[in-house]
């Protein structure tokens, strides 16, 4: 379907208004491309937008910022790209930045690593289905970090270690979205990703990321996150 010039970045990308969760699956057809699925997503009007409709111009922007900059600052890429008005508040775009980031920042600051590995890394991430947090129990851009570690160590099922350290550095960042509470934040949930990988690789491999990056505000999104609570550290104290 055509109809639909304008894009919502926030809540539903057809009308712009709150989606509603549901605890079973309902088949719904996309706005977009037509595909008819199960999904557990909808807006308050029944639109439905899949996850590769949703993400196309947000997986765009990802793979063409992160191929051509010379970033080292996994948390610099992230801002940035999330700066973009091509990249809605919420949604799975944000499981393949985060290990796209990452592997990006790693390529410049080592050179052991090719574009081949960014465009890997955007393709394994996207395939994290939108909404996992909730549903599955595993935030999309935390599980994002062990995508990163398994593309640069070129970990398999079978290679034991490499394994082993992208289970660990998942299950830190995790750990931490899930202290972190709050609902479904994007935006928190990759800077928290971003700052346990950045430890993770400190620890584990020696590989130093620069940690200078500063925030001009420390949130420019509490005002279009209608999920966004008192107790998020990122979150503006002032004016929101
Ligand atoms: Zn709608
Ligand atoms: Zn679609």
């Amino acid at each position: 379907m055509e109809c639909c010039e304008k894009k919502y970045m926030e809540n539903c990308m057809v009308c712009g208004k709150p989606l509603i969760y549901l605890e079973k699956p309902v088949l719904k057809k996309c706005e977009y491309c037509g595909i008819e699925e199960l999904t557990r997503a909808h807006c308050m009007d029944g639109h439905y937008v899949c996850d590769s409709c949703h993400a196309k111009d947000g997986i765009e922007v990802i793979k063409e910022y992160c191929l051509n900059t010379k970033s080292r600052d996994p948390m610099e890429i992230v801002e940035n790209i999330m700066a973009d008005s091509r990249i809605p508040m919420h949604g799975p775009e944000h499981h393949a930045l985060v290990p796209a980031a990452i592997v990006t920042a790693y390529k410049n600051l080592t050179g052991k690593a090719s574009d081949d590995d960014i465009i890997e890394t955007i393709n394994r991430g996207k395939e994290v289905p939108g909404g996992v947090c909730g549903y599955y129990g595993a935030c999309g851009a935390g599980v994002g970090v062990g995508v990163a570690i398994s593309v640069i160590y070129k970990a398999t099922p079978y290679t034991p270690l490499k394994r082993s350290k992208a289970h660990l550095a998942v299950a830190n960042a995790l750990k931490r979205i899930g202290e972190a509470g709050g609902a479904r934040c994007c935006k928190k949930c990759t800077r928290i990703s971003i700052e346990e990988a950045v430890k993770f690789f400190e620890m584990e491999f020696d590989i130093r990321f620069p940690k200078g990056f500063k925030r001009e505000n420390k949130c420019n999104y509490s005002k279009i996150n209608r999920e966004c609570y008192i107790g998020c550290k990122y979150r503006n104290k002032k004016g929101m």
